[in-house]
């Protein structure tokens, strides 16, 4: 009997319910075509769970994501809730659900695909072939590090503080996330820090070398400073495979990566936490854009993003690979085909829905199973 997968839907806001219902759609066909057994509760989190229950995330909902094989979940936020305070906007419920799991690893692809290499607002020759991985610390740094205040000096100046912090178990966990999936792809990683400049970069590139020379030493690791970085992946992005990197460091290369591929619609993420001992591993799955709240409930979403992400929930958590790449060829075929939603429209091509190019991704996977 097939293994029944316990997966557990947050659409949330804007167009976060439009892309999940495509979502359930391919989930559907897995079921029918392929022996995958699951259940898919589905529950309200930011704006949407605001609205209902004063809270972008209640305690009942997070027991249920914490119970959970995987999360899949849409996106929060809209411009109706910008004045609320700050615990109850909808992107707490997001922060709550990363913090509670301890989702401490982000995983960011940033691929492009064939039929979009014109999309990019580099040459097509830069990109032609693109496919990285980030690896993003999501925990620790700078966001999370205390003090964090604004205080008031005696010259009535205000003075404000962040605090980057690390610690060796937090470099440790991250770094082998990123040799771990280093080896399932190119084997080479590039860990991007500010060594020069900081000791938490100092400390950084101590534990990851020390990590590599004692668990990964046929990994390739490279380091480069994060500002090189942040110049290399637009000069020449196919020299990197994976880059691992601090929290900071990773959610500005992370973006400047997706804008290589041509669209914001076309990119899913991974959030990983610490398997426990029965190799159970918290995990959440999301497109990388946000509700998009200009064109909600217009059918013009593009679901691709949320669709690899669940091609990615296939590969990391529910150890089906081949599933995985059956999805992503998928999507490739629809886009070789010349089909497009309106934010990867080209001339020549045709323009679908959020529905129709579902339409066309399922026709794709009949076809190719
Ligand atoms: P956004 O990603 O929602 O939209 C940016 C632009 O890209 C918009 O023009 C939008 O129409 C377009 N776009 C995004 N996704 C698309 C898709 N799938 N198909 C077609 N076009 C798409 O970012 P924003 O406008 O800065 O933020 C809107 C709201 O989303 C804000 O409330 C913000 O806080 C929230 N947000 C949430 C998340 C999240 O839930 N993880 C992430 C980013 C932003």
């Amino acid at each position: 009997m097939a293994m029944t997968y316990n997966l557990f839907l947050l659409p949330g806001d804007g167009i976060g319910p439009e892309v999940i219902e495509q979502t359930r759609r391919v989930l559907g066909w897995y079921a029918a075509k392929r022996n995958f057994a699951f259940t898919a509760e589905e529950d309200l989190v930011g704006g949407a769970s605001y609205e209902a229950h004063g809270t972008p995330a209640t305690d009942a909902m997070m027991k249920k994501a914490l119970a959970a094989d995987a999360v899949l979940f849409g996106a929060v936020g809209g411009p109706q809730w910008d004045k609320l305070p700050f615990g109850k906007k909808p992107e707490q419920g997001l922060l709550r659900l990363r913090g509670d799991l301890k989702l401490f690893a982000n995983l960011r692809p940033a691929l492009c695909f064939e039929a979009l290499k014109e999309a990019s607002t580099l040459k097509p020759e830069i990109v032609s072939g693109l496919d990285i991985l980030i690896v993003r610390e999501l925990t620790g740094g700078v966001y999370f590090g205390l003090p964090k205040e604004t205080t008031t000096l005696p010259d009535g100046q205000k003075r404000a503080v962040d605090t980057q912090v690390y610690t060796t178990s937090e470099i440790e966990r991250i770094a082998r996330v990123a040799f771990e999936l280093a080896r399932l792809r190119s084997n080479r990683v590039a860990s991007a820090d500010k060594s020069n400049v900081m000791v938490t970069g100092v400390l950084w590139r101590e534990v990851v070398h020390r990590v590599h020379d004692a668990e990964f030493p046929d990994v390739v690791l490279t380091d480069v400073l994060a500002d090189n970085c942040a110049m290399q992946l637009v000069r020449n992005p196919k020299q990197f495979d994976v880059i691992v990197t601090d929290n900071l460091f990773g959610d500005v290369l992370s973006d400047e990566a997706a804008q290589l591929t041509g669209s914001i619609g076309m990119l899913p993420s991974a959030s990983l936490g610490a398997k426990d001992a029965k190799g159970r591993q918290p995990a959440l799955y999301e497109p990388i854009h946000g509700s998009a709240p200009d064109i909600a409930g217009k059918g013009l979403a593009n679901p691709i993003a949320t669709i690899l992400s669940f091609a990615m929930c296939l590969r990391y958590s529910l150890g089906r690979g081949e599933d995985a790449a059956l999805l992503e060829k998928a999507v490739e075929r629809v886009l070789a085909e010349g089909y497009r939603t309106g934010d990867i429209m080209q001339p020549g091509m045709t323009k679908l829905g959020t529905s129709a190019m579902t339409d066309a991704i399922l026709k794709a996977l009949d076809a190719l199973a």
